[in-house]
């Protein structure tokens, strides 16, 4: 893992790359190269002890051509403008692919959510939104969760910008965000979407490469809202998950995983570590676990050259966004291991999100059946046109990806023209 990683130049070379195969022209390789709107603000948040924290936070709108500009809200300590410009893109890359009509945005608040107390979250979260005043909305910016926020944020985000407009408008203004409760205007299958997403590539592939999913055997990196749908779905699915590792540590069962059992520990802890029916292991023996597929589904940058060359798997099915970088992906390519990129693997959230919108708008429930249904088109839909172009362009799934969207969105560019 490099320490100096710069995530928004990886995304940008991956942008260049893609642009040469399809011939983008340059004016628009100019304006994707930088998002529409950087937002940065400073808040105050009163904490449990009477102290005044300021905390800062930031919004990036990176493209709007398609539709509103969405994008998840993350709370971590490390975050940086940098990252959240790199995430912001990723958004505008994944949305054109997926035929998705939003654009791309990222936000996020620096500071470790599991240092706070609820009410101090909800403090933060409800003055953050504040912050952001009418630079989001359900018609311009879409909040989702991301890292560090889930369900109960996204009540409170609603909550706060619902009561910032008038009585007559207040409920039109649930779709202002998505990922919510279910009890608030959520959807059926929010939650477990993008692992879900992860998993329908995961299988996809393992189809055409004529392998069978029973007992193959799998590594997951990251166990939260990613990492634990997707390794509970393969589990239910008949593949062994062997190896599982967290911000706490990493754990080993050549048997397979109870992942059921795990995620009833990780809701009681808040981490793996300490899981009785597993043995703990090293992050680099996490990475050295012989096995068909590995998740990562924690953070950007986990794979450099050092996890690339230690993996013993297939395929990497990218859970999290921008895990491997550059140099790691170099040598996966080299070593012929194959990678569905995160802007076609983890467009299983995204989709849903836009499933939950639409609901909001018009005033409908769907069934689980139905969401899981629709999410599975377009993740094969998008699945297909990224491994035929891959095929015929005899680029890796990354290039493809990037250059499926990038198609998609030049079209519209070139339809509207650039105003004035
Ligand atoms: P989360 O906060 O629910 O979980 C993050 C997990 O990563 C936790 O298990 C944490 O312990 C682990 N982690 C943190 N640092 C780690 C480290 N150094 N080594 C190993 N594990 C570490 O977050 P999430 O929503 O599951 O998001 C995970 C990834 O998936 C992120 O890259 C996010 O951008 C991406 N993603 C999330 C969604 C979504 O719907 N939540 C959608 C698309 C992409």
């Amino acid at each position: 893992m490099a320490d100096d990683y710069a995530f928004f130049r990886a995304v940008q070379s991956y942008l260049e790359r893609a642009a040469r195969v399809i011939d983008l022209s340059p004016d628009l390789s100019a304006i994707l190269a930088e998002p529409n709107t950087e937002l940065v603000v400073h808040f105050p948040v009163r904490m449990d002890s009477g102290e005044l924290r300021v905390f800062t936070g930031y919004r990036i709108q990176h493209n709007n051509i398609l539709g509103p500009y969405k994008g998840g809200i993350r709370y971590h300590p490390q975050i940086h403008l940098d990252e959240v410009k790199a995430l912001a893109s990723v958004m505008t890359w994944k949305t054109a692919l997926l035929d998705v009509p939003f654009g791309g945005a990222k936000g996020a608040v620096q500071v470790d959510p599991r240092l706070l107390s609820e009410g101090e979250r909800m403090r933060l979260t409800r003055r953050f939104t504040h912050a952001l005043g009418n630079s989001i909305g359900p018609d311009y910016d879409i909040p989702a969760p991301d890292v560090g926020t889930g369900p109960q944020e996204m009540a409170w985000l609603m909550d706060t910008y619902m009561n910032g407009t008038g009585a007559q408008q207040k409920n039109a203004q649930r779709a202002v965000v998505t990922g919510k409760p279910i009890a608030c205007g959520g959807s059926y299958g929010r939650v477990k979407a993008t692992g879900q997403g992860v998993v329908h590539c995961l299988v996809e592939w393992a189809r055409e490469h004529k392998l069978p999913l029973e007992h193959s055997r799998a590594i997951v990196q990251g166990f939260g809202n990613v990492g634990a749908h997707a390794a509970l779905l393969l589990d239910a699915m008949g593949v062994d998950v062997v190896a599982v590792s967290d911000h706490s540590g990493s754990l080993r069962n050549d048997q397979g995983i109870n992942v059921q059992a795990l995620n009833d520990h990780v809701k009681r802890t808040g981490a793996v570590r300490g899981f009785e029916r597993a043995d703990a292991i090293t992050r680099d023996e996490f990475f050295a676990t012989p096995a068909d597929y590995f998740v990562p589904a924690a953070l950007e940058n986990q794979v450099g050259p050092h996890e690339a060359n230690l993996l013993q798997v297939r395929l990497v099915a990218e859970g999290a966004n921008g895990p491997v970088n550059p140099e790691g992906e170099q040598v996966l390519e080299s070593r012929g291991i194959d990678i569905i990129p995160d802007v076609l693997a983890n467009a299983g959230g995204v989709t849903v999100s836009y499933f939950e919108w639409l609901q909001n708008k018009r005033m409908e429930r769907w069934t689980l059946e139905e969401v899981d249904s629709k999410l599975e088109t377009m993740m094969m839909r998008a699945y297909r046109k990224v491994s035929d172009f891959s095929r015929d362009y005899r680029v890796p799934a990354r290039v493809a990806a990037y250059a499926v969207a990038l198609k998609s969105l030049s079209d519209c560019y070139a339809a509207r023209g650039i105003f004035p």
